[in-house]
């Protein structure tokens, strides 16, 4: 089994749930107290999203790339950055290292494609639903065509991701705002729903969404727990 790499603390929230789905898929395919050999390198969340809203992308890059580096020289045999937005910097990380990255985007568009769907919705923070490093990568290297929400629906969606879930906070009003945005994407043609934040899945549950939803965490997930089994 390869040992697994997990940059995480963004949010630890969802670091949690990264941690349990892979130890338990682990356990569900190798059987017993199998569980997965991992080492994770998890950051403190306010200086990385101080860099964020200061657009110091160049200073969360070094932040991103000393991390993947403090796993790899702990023995990871790959590594995974357990936050969709913080795949801005997933080129210049895997530059610096000599171990792959898994890709989160990629991960889930596989699984969007065995589903045979081309349009897409996407939700996560302002900087995934915004900008090119990732619905681009949709796009232009996978394909597919993205639908995100109107401007003030994206307000809403990023701000519940930082004011609550990141911080714990799962709110019955919030999770209503989420299915109406998500009943909008289906108007405007949306096959399926990516959750491009790892924390939408602590908010929203399939049976909030009249078509399928792609979470990234769990898909992220599994894909790791495959990529370390396949030896
Ligand atoms: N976990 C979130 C994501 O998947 C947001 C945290 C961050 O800004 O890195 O994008």
């Amino acid at each position: 089994m390869r040992t697994i790499g997990l940059i995480g603390g963004m949010s630890w929230e969802s670091s949690i749930e990264y941690y349990r789905i892979i130890n338990k898929t682990v356990g569900d395919r190798l059987g017993g107290l199998h569980s997965a050999k991992s080492i994770m390198y998890s950051v403190d969340f306010a200086e990385i999203q101080a860099l964020q809203q200061q657009g110091k992308w160049d200073e969360a890059t070094e932040l991103m790339i000393d991390a993947a580096k403090h796993v790899e020289n702990g023995g990871a045999d790959f590594v995974i950055i357990c936050t969709n937005t913080m795949h801005m910097m997933a080129d210049e990380v895997q530059k610096h290292i000599q171990i792959p990255l898994l890709h989160i985007a990629d991960a889930t568009v596989e699984k969007i494609k065995s589903k045979g769907m081309r349009k897409i919705g996407l939700l996560g923070t302002r900087f995934t639903m915004e900008e090119d490093f990732y619905k681009g990568r949709l796009i232009d290297k996978h394909g597919l065509e993205v639908i995100i929400p109107t401007a003030e629906e994206r307000e809403i969606v990023h701000r519940v991701i930082f004011d609550e879930l990141c911080v714990g906070e799962r709110k019955e009003s919030s999770r209503k705002q989420y299915v109406g945005i998500m009943d909008h994407l289906v108007e405007n043609g949306a096959e399926g729903i990516i959750l491009g934040c790892t924390e939408i899945g602590l908010l929203v549950r399939d049976e909030d969404s009249r078509v399928p939803l792609f979470d990234t965490t769990r898909i992220h997930a599994v894909a790791a727990v495959e990529y370390a089994l396949t030896v």
